[in-house]
């Protein structure tokens, strides 16, 4: 494990991100080595994979198979790519869980913070020689034979960057459209940016990468139907000012009826709106993604660390955006999350720190 978190020698502040950054880099010269040298690379992203999960894997699988590598990309469910997503695999190298090898070569597993999250495919880590795992969750466990895991990396996205520039492999078009859209949508369009973030989205620009383009296809593209949907679902929204210790609590419910007629992508849209009410510092959208099945999306601004509650409903995430899968009746999984935000820690203002430069 890379993170500063992680280190276990007792430190002062500057020497311990020191420590920290000589551990990061000392296992993405190992993680580098395992994968120059591999022949055959099997590279999964987590489970309804986002944009940091897809891209991640397939501009590592691009730099590999320009070194000569024979490379496939997998994940699921779900069994096909997201449409909003299909544009960043220009080489076609997905294919369906079920032509994934029984035990890969090598097994690199992106964004992907345990083994579970690998859905359809977690067997593979049992299976495969080797395993490298690349990570920013917080909540890593480090279940690779190699890990490159960074809790202050904004996105998998930047550390497969670092990966790429280690094995001396040059960014092209494709290679920097699947980290820009990585990283784009990690720090919420650069909402979450640092200085180093912005140097790296002016590399992959200037190495190929559209913005607008992106953007567009991951985004701000949504079929008429996705007003409708939305008319109702933040018709039913409810404000809770008195929750989360009094930073307020704002959520509603996409149930099943909500999601007919409209993809994935416009639902997971909701979260981006519910988030932007001023009076809470909490956003909770329960997705109905089978009868009394829920997935739970939860956005903080800046000081609740809702990856704590996330976990406490048996999922994980990050401390400003997390995500669980539960059951029971809507009102069940709203007063569930409303106890667990009574315990939950508030924090300072996030301070982000800046490692990689571009
Ligand atoms: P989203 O709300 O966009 O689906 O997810 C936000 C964050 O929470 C992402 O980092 C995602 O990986 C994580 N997350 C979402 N759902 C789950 C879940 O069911 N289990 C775990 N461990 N993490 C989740
Ligand atoms: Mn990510």
């Amino acid at each position: 494990m890379l993170s500063v978190a992680a280190t276990r020698v007792p430190l002062d502040g500057t020497a311990r991100l020191r420590e920290a950054v000589r551990v990061l880099t000392a296992d993405l010269r190992a993680a580098a080595e395992l994968l120059r040298t591999a022949t055959d690379v099997t590279l999964l992203g987590h489970v309804n994979p986002d944009a940091d999960a897809l891209g991640s894997a397939l501009a590592l699988a691009l730099a590999l198979r320009k070194l000569g590598a024979t490379v496939r990309v997998s994940f699921g469910p779900p069994a096909e790519v997201p449409e909003s997503l299909r544009g960043l695999d220009t080489a076609g190298l997905v294919v369906p869980a079920s032509e994934v090898p029984a035990a890969p070569e090598l097994l690199v597993a992106l964004d992907t913070g345990s083994a579970a999250r690998l859905g359809w495919l977690a067997d593979r880590v049992g299976t495969s020689g080797h395993v490298l795992v690349v990570d920013h969750h917080a909540s890593n466990t480090g279940f690779g034979t190699h890990n490159v895991v960074d809790e202050t990396a904004e996105a998998t996205a930047v550390l497969v960057l670092a990966l790429v520039d280690e094995l001396g492999v040059p960014l092209d078009q494709d290679i920097a459209r699947c980290l820009y859209a990585g990283l784009m949508t990690d720090t919420s369009s650069f909402r979450r940016a640092t200085a180093a973030t912005h140097r790296t989205a002016a590399r992959l620009v200037e190495a190929g990468a559209e913005p607008t383009v992106i953007a567009r296809e991951l985004m701000d593209g949504h079929p008429f139907a996705w007003l409708p949907m939305l008319a109702r679902v933040l018709g039913r929204a409810e404000l809770e000012p008195a929750a989360a210790g009094g930073h307020g609590l704002v959520h509603t419910a996409v149930t099943l009826d909500d999601m007919a007629g409209v993809r994935l992508e416009e639902v997971e849209s909701v979260v981006d709106i519910l988030r932007t009410t001023s009076e809470a510092e909490v956003a909770l959208v329960i997705k109905e993604m089978a009868p009394g099945e829920w997935s739970g999306s939860l956005r903080a601004k800046s000081a609740v660390d809702v990856r704590v509650v996330a976990v406490g409903m048996g999922g994980g995430g990050h401390r400003l955006a997390a995500g669980f899968t539960t059951t029971g009746t809507a009102a069940d999984v709203v007063a569930r999350v409303r106890e667990m935000l009574r315990e939950c820690p508030v924090l300072a203002p996030h301070t982000p720190l800046t490692r990689y430069r571009s």
